[in-house]
């Protein structure tokens, strides 16, 4: 029988906000890495569909949608003063109210992204306030106001999670490989002066899905490997990326930010129709869509030396993502018919028949030219590590139980985003989940096979501007 690594006692309850792939796929990790009373654990789900799995495994349901209405009323009722967990993988609540609400409560609390209440996505006219920049400075602000206290872990998932972890194992990785190895440095601006010494311009949070099932998707319904509705809401948003000091060039339909960190831009335009030229080991050069992501922004933020609108470093950073072959024929559909699909699928552990989710930060721009790090994990080897979930939903789960264990022993570290927490101890928990984690170097710039017979504006001097990377 496989022994698993006992990470610590959670005393108290632990509250489930959200059970749907991610939800299900972290239950089973809690369960093996967490000594914890099984009869406290509750689920607040509005949906059924699980109804019978979790009433077998004696998991309290407490079968409501969480709205600013009712939150302080339906988890102060599960919360107790001080202990237990909040584990937050919903959609359509305020992570920043949830969040305030638990540290009031001296609750450690997790999430995957900083998601607003129900509506925000869509019905927020300014397009500036519904960048991933604007719900960041809100998380950020807070911090600001109310520094220390309870753990409150902000965005840890794969990405944003993971990746920003990946980040600094890649950079020891380039140290290394150019001759001159370093000790991880052990503060912001260390990091920041080592990426700026090693020559990184940017980086790409280069991901490659190609799980698929035997049937292709019908007309009607957008299939994905994780939640539709968290897509489809992303997507949907502008296109966003930290913008680095390495640019000579602005898009016209480009905006700055007057306010906070400023270390993004946005460009008016939904980030799932927006394509970039990326790399990944598996398909080499492909196309990804820029998705807003807070990653983006939070990398470059974390990485910048110097401040504000005129920084003496910052890299560039965005997502370049190839979803599954399915949700690209889904967005296909969804933005040349207007409409989002009424059926919505998530391809589960059961249906996919093969592929893997390679999912890693690609470092551009240095000696070496680009640097891919990262996970190249197989739905067979996932169905062999962990239940209830595909490739996808492992990196982001296990990155939800590496993120546990750093709250758990840093119960009072305020409010943190995954670049400020102990990568190495979150990878050392993580990686046995992860399938192979990979370095490969890559000759390949944007400027690398591009067609010739039809003019674009692209600029010769350097492959590495984000002018060459964003497809015409
Ligand atoms: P999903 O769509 O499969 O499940 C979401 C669940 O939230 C559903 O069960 C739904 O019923 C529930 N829900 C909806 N409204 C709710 C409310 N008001 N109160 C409580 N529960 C509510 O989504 P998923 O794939 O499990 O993703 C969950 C979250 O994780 C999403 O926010 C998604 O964006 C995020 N995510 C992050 C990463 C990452 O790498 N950082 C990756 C995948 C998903």
């Amino acid at each position: 029988m496989t022994t698993y690594p006992c990470y610590g006692r959670i005393d108290g309850p632990i509250v489930m906000i959200g059970f749907g792939s991610i939800g299900r796929g972290t239950l089973p990790l809690i369960e093996r890495h967490f000594e914890y009373d099984p009869h406290r654990v509750t689920v607040v789900d509005p949906a059924q569909t699980d109804r019978t799995f979790l009433a077998q495994r004696g998991i309290g349901h407490v079968q409501t949608a969480i709205t600013p209405d009712n939150y302080r009323e339906v988890l102060g009722a599960l919360f107790e003063r001080g202990r237990g967990f909040c584990v937050n993988l919903s959609v359509d609540t305020s992570s920043l109210d949830i969040m305030k609400f638990c540290r009031e409560m001296g609750v450690p609390y997790i999430d995957t992204v900083v998601e607003p209440w129900a509506g925000y996505y869509f019905e927020t006219t300014d397009n500036a306030q519904r960048t991933n920049y604007a719900l960041r400075e809100m998380v950020r602000a807070e911090k600001r106001a109310n520094p220390g206290g309870t753990t409150a872990v902000s965005c840890c998932g794969a990405n944003p999670g993971m990746v920003s972890w990946f980040v600094k194992e890649a950079l020891l990785v380039l140290a290394r490989d150019l001759g001159d190895p370093v000790a991880p440095p052990e503060t912001r601006e260390g990091w920041a002066r080592l990426m700026q010494s090693l020559g990184v311009k940017g980086v790409h949070i280069a991901e490659r899905d190609t799980q698929k099932s035997v049937t292709h998707k019908p007309i009607g319904t957008f299939v994905n490997t994780w939640s539709v509705e968290g897509f489809v809401a992303e997507g949907f948003q502008p296109a966003e990326l930290g913008w680095g000091t390495h640019e000579t060039w602005f898009p016209e339909n480009g905006h700055r930010h007057e306010t906070g960190c400023q270390a993004g831009i946005w460009i008016e335009r939904p980030g799932a129709i927006t394509r970039v030229h990326s790399w990944c080991p598996t398909p080499g050069p492909q196309y990804g869509f820029l998705v807003t992501h807070n990653e983006a922004i939070s990398i470059s933020d974390y990485f910048t030396l110097g401040e504000g609108a005129a920084p003496s470093y910052r890299p560039t950073c965005h997502y370049a993502y190839h979803p599954c072959d399915d949700a690209v024929l889904s967005l296909h559909e969804t933005f040349g018919s207007g409409t989002i699909q009424a059926d919505q699928k998530i391809l589960d552990e059961n249906e996919i028949v093969d592929g893997i989710d390679e999912l890693g930060v690609l470092l551009y721009g240095h000696a070496k030219n680009a640097l891919w790090f990262g996970s190249r994990l197989s739905i067979q080897e996932t169905r062999a590590l962990a239940p209830f979930q595909n490739a996808t939903g492992l990196q982001v789960s296990s990155a939800v139980l590496a993120g546990m264990v750093w709250a758990l022993e840093n119960p009072e570290a305020g409010i943190v985003e995954t670049d400020e927490m102990d990568h190495a101890r979150c990878l050392e928990v993580q990686r046995p989940y992860l399938g192979p984690v990979e370095a490969h170097y890559t000759d390949w710039t944007p400027l690398t096979n591009r067609w010739s017979q039809f003019a674009e504006d692209i600029d010769e001097s350097d492959p590495w501007q984000f002018r060459n990377v964003l497809a015409s």
